[in-house]
């Protein structure tokens, strides 16, 4: 590729690559075998860091910043398809009493495991993300209302199920309180109000006394004075 006069193209070699190839490194990513500073070796580095800025590095779970765009992706999707959409928020039960018992280390590996078997009871199409310290957010395209109890309630069985054995030999369980939503279809929504309905429900079974799911199921008559106010809005908007 030739460069036009005015462009000065950079020199690979003069590039700071240390720190990323460092990061890299220590997150036990592999490295490109590409001959190193070729343009396929710095787009396999370019690659390897967003690969790294989208994961939480305790669970490998999509973390908080990739989940929101993974939402906002699917808002988009449920508007344009119509097709019934999922949120499900979680959050260890009792928790704090697992750090404050057996340890943070101990507490880590509970995350760990609730994570695993989160990830073990979806689909593979299904974006699971580790959104807070013990929060969970899972988003389920495609998931029609009536499978929304049976996906949370499998998701509340397999938790409550895993056992984490400990190096001191003391095996725990855990379990989760989640709360769902759907999306409301056909309507303009945001992310934000969608992860406050599933959140509100979270509340609801925590309230209720946790390991358990509690789902908001009525759809179409949940659309609030907000979400009206956006269908509006883009409706103006197409008529102009
Ligand atoms: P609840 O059933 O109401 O959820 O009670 P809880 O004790 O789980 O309360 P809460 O959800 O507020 O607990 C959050 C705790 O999670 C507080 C904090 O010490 C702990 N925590 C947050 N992030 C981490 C982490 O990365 N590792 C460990 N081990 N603990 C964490
Ligand atoms: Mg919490
Ligand atoms: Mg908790």
């Amino acid at each position: 590729m030739e460069s036009s006069p005015q462009t000065t193209l950079i020199n690979p070699h003069e590039l700071q690559l240390d720190l990323a190839l460092q990061l890299l490194q220590q997150a036990g990513a592999l490295l490109p075998e590409a001959e190193p500073y070729s343009e396929a070796w710095l787009q396999a580095v370019i690659d390897a860091l967003c690969d790294l800025s989208s994961k939480d590095a305790l669970t490998g779970l999509v973390n908080r910043r990739s989940f929101e765009m993974a939402l906002s992706r699917e808002v988009d999707r449920v508007a344009r398809s119509g097709e019934p959409a999922l949120l499900l928020m979680l959050d260890i039960d009792h928790f704090k009493s697992v750090n404050d018992t057996h340890g943070h280390a101990a507490g880590d590996l509970v995350i760990q495991a609730v994570a695993r078997a989160v990830e073990q009871t979806v689909r593979p199409m299904d974006t699971v993300a580790r959104v807070g310290g013990e929060e969970f957010a899972v988003i389920l395209p495609n998931c029609p209302a009536t499978f929304g109890a049976t996906v949370a309630e499998r998701i509340r069985e397999r938790v409550a199920a895993s056992v984490v054995q400990l190096p001191s030999g003391v095996s725990l369980q855990a379990t989760v309180s989640l709360g769902g939503a759907f999306a409301p279809q056909w309507v303009r929504s945001s992310s934000l109000l969608w992860m406050e309905r599933a959140d509100r429900q979270l509340y609801r079974a925590k309230a209720e006394g946790r390991n358990r799911a509690c789902l908001e199921m009525q759809v179409e008559s949940l659309v609030s004075a907000e979400e009206k106010g956006m269908l509006f809005a883009v409706t103006q908007q197409d008529s102009e």
